[in-house]
């Protein structure tokens, strides 16, 4: 195997920085169980060292134009692309995730947030307020500060990517501590953002567990989280940053549906239940995990999925044939099968799957349960692996009534032929990011994010730069001042 221990575990200042006396962060590949790297986390002088680093580079990297910024982002989008062969095959070591979805997921996602967001940073302009008697305002949209960025395991360079884009743009400098249990993709976009010509200072990257998160986000020198993570972090983060009244995006986690209707393209609807539940092993925030189906077709659609679940490949990630990888963890693992044994328990059918492989790695057969019901643990808590529920239902009023009936609300889609009606339950949803006759598709060209338990703001589209900036207003005026005395 190739040699995959990082220069160092910290990326401060434009370069590698290593301390050994934090914590050591073993990185498992999750395929085999064995240990690739051995990272540490960040003491308290790493900590420091990253936002002295982030502070002072940051009013020079806001001085600069958006079109310059830009410029460098767009340079980091192209070093990427070239090099998405290199980065996929890092990212399956990180996560387990199959080479043939890291190939067009990962790498090439964050490539399009850097191309995007470069290509905004130019025409993130103020606005011009006429006032009467030739008094005006105008604003100016300014950076923030430093960013801090949380992330989850998942997608460790998608989700670096999508914070820092935007945030770079904007003219704020970033502090990104990725998942101690995929800490490697992280420090490789840090690289490709200075070969691309950031300075030194824009964008760094910190290792470490919660303890090491919060005492960053402690730290006065930060004005702005954006977590992606559960709903218990997502709690405690939000809270911590609203004792010192900081900014927050939370990309948290959700338990969304898919509603499926009796005159949908059968076929579509499958591959969507399939991409919605069993894609990164099902390790997918807005997967469409209560899926259900109206019950003049429910027979066939089980049918339909169960056989297309033997067409799975499960086997060596780094083998593009193969379609479904490991769990990124035993205890990702655990957690999954303890959630099997509860749907069994409850009374749910076990129709596909479920079972732990015997073998070395974190393996598990996806899972398809029939004849769930809305109070069983596996219908509303999220999982978070391929537990795919298949609940029934009758009318389009139920069906809104359950599919809402839930305290998360990230993303929610709906099958049927009947545009009135897909557009008529895309607006009855409480979600943030919804789907007509699609799942799970995040292009950066469209917010995303959550809305409920799910999250606070949104990532991608213009909307995100609302939330990586803010407004000045300045009062101009033209008239004599009046005063009372
Ligand atoms: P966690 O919430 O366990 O952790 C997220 C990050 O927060 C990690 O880096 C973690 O560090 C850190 N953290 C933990 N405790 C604290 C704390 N007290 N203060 C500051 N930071 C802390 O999530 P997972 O990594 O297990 O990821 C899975 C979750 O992420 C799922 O719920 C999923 O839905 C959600 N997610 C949401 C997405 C979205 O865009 N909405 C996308 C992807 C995932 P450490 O790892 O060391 O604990």
């Amino acid at each position: 195997m190739q040699d995959l221990q990082p220069k160092a575990s910290h990326y401060i200042d434009g370069a590698y920085h290593e301390d050994t006396g934090g914590n050591p962060i073993p990185v498992i590949y999750p395929a085999t169980g064995a240990e690739i790297a051995r990272l540490h986390a960040a003491t308290d002088a790493v900590i420091d060292r990253a936002l002295a680093a982030a502070s002072a580079a940051q009013p020079a990297w806001a001085a600069l134009t958006g079109t310059m910024r830009g410029r460098i982002l767009r340079r980091a989008a192209d070093i990427l692309r070239d090099r998405n062969h290199e980065m996929s095959v890092l990212e399956t070591h990180d996560t387990g995730k199959p080479l043939s979805e890291t190939l067009v997921a990962d790498a090439t996602s964050a490539a399009d947030a850097l191309e995007y967001f470069g290509g905004l940073a130019g025409s993130l302009t103020g606005e011009h307020i006429p006032l009467a008697d030739g008094d005006f305002v105008y604003t100016r949209r300014e950076a923030l500060g430093v960013v801090l960025g949380i992330g989850a395991w998942n997608y460790p360079t998608q989700i670096a990517a999508w914070k820092a884009a935007p945030a770079l743009a904007c003219g704020n400098t970033m502090v990104m501590k990725p998942s101690e249990t995929t800490p490697l993709c992280t420090l490789k976009l840090a690289e490709i953002l200075t070969e691309a010509g950031a300075p030194p200072g824009v964008f760094n990257v910190v290792q470490g567990y919660g303890a090491q998160a919060a005492k960053l986000l402690d730290d006065p020198r930060v004005a702005k989280v954006s977590l992606t993570g559960s709903v218990p972090t997502g709690r405690k983060v939000y809270a911590a940053a609203a004792a010192q009244l900081k900014h927050a995006t939370m990309e948290l986690g959700g338990k969304s549906p898919l509603v499926i209707f009796d005159d949908a393209d059968l076929d579509n609807a499958v591959s969507a239940a399939i991409n919605a539940n069993f894609y990164s092993t099902g390790q997918i925030c807005s997967n469409g995990t209560r899926v259900f189906v109206q019950k003049g077709l429910r027979k066939k659609f089980l049918k339909s999925l169960a056989r297309r679940m033997k067409d799975a490949v499960i086997g060596d990630p780094l083998d593009e044939a193969t379609t479904i990888g490991p769990m990124v963890s035993q205890r990702q693992l655990d957690i999954v099968l303890d959630y099997i044994e509860q749907g069994k328990v409850e009374g749910a059918t076990l129709v596909a799957g479920g079972a732990r492989l015997d073998r070395p790695g974190f393996w598990i057969a996806p899972a398809l349960f029939a004849d769930v019901t809305d109070d069983m643990a596996i219908a509303r808590e999220e999982i978070f692996g391929p537990v795919m529920s298949v609940l029934e239902f009758t009318t389009e009023e139920e069906a809104i009534r359950r599919a809402n009936a839930t305290e998360f609300g990230l993303a929610a889609g709906v099958f049927t032929s009947d545009l009135v009606r897909g557009h008529r339950i895309a607006a009855a949803f409480q979600a943030g990011t919804t789907y007509i006759n699609a799942y799970n598709l995040t292009p950066v060209e469209a917010p995303f994010g959550g809305s409920k338990a799910s999250g606070v703001g949104r990532e991608n589209s213009r909307a995100a730069i609302a939330h990586y900036s803010q407004v000045k207003s300045v009062y101009v005026s033209l008239n004599k001042t009046e005063a009372p005395f």
